[in-house]
């Protein structure tokens, strides 16, 4: 099965991947956290792409693209994979059906999880009180819910077109999230 999760930063796509993943025994696949391993790991593109994630931004396609392509190569996502981050706006769209299209793949859903714009700036909060992350900053994460609205937004409405979107109501416990994604994907 291969899944796409579509939703604001803060709206969850992370923690119900991961419950996912032991569900559905397909790997998570985060663009954020590969291009954290990439920063942890002081890489050339490392280093380039932490100034942007900083500000809040979004890293070139070509580089996420790049990372993206040589993780889906590796074994374990041959059976399927729930992708988280990607693609971020319609260039990316775009360019993972291109890939698809060569690889003869196809996309089974794309999940948007649903959360009020207040929940998901105080949720951040809390997180950057636990993890510290760079961009969890207030004023950043302004910038990342903007960036959210402009250009991803609209891949929602891409998928829509074709026919693959759910959309799952993002409020509640973590449990009642997980249990919209399930009846969605019995189906
Ligand atoms: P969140 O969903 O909370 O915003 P992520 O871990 O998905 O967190 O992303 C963190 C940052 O990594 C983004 O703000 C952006 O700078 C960068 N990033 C992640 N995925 C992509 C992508 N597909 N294209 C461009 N930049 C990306």
């Amino acid at each position: 099965m291969r899944i796409v999760l579509l939703g604001a930063p803060g709206s969850g796509k992370g923690t119900q991947a991961k419950i996912l993943v032991k569900k559905q025994g397909i790997p998570h696949i985060s663009t954020g956290d590969l291009l954290r391993s990439a920063i942890a790991a002081k890489s050339k593109l490392g280093l380039a792409a932490k100034q942007v994630m900083d500000r809040g931004d979004l890293v070139s396609d070509e580089i996420v693209l790049g990372m993206l392509k040589e993780r889906l190569s590796e074994t374990d996502a041959q059976k399927g994979f729930i992708l988280d981050g990607f693609p971020r706006n319609l260039v990316q769209a775009e360019m993972l059906s291109e890939l698809f299209a060569e690889l003869g793949l196809s996309l089974d859903h794309a999940l948007l999880i649903e959360v009020d714009p207040d929940e998901v700036v105080a949720r951040i909060a809390k997180r950057a009180e636990i993890e510290g992350r760079s961009d969890d900053t207030e004023e950043v994460v302004r910038n990342r819910l903007q960036v959210y609205k402009e250009q991803t937004a609209p891949v929602a409405d891409y998928y829509k077109e074709q026919n693959i979107v759910s959309e799952i109501m993002g409020a509640g416990t973590i449990e009642d999230v997980q249990k919209r994604i399930e009846a969605v994907l019995r189906f």
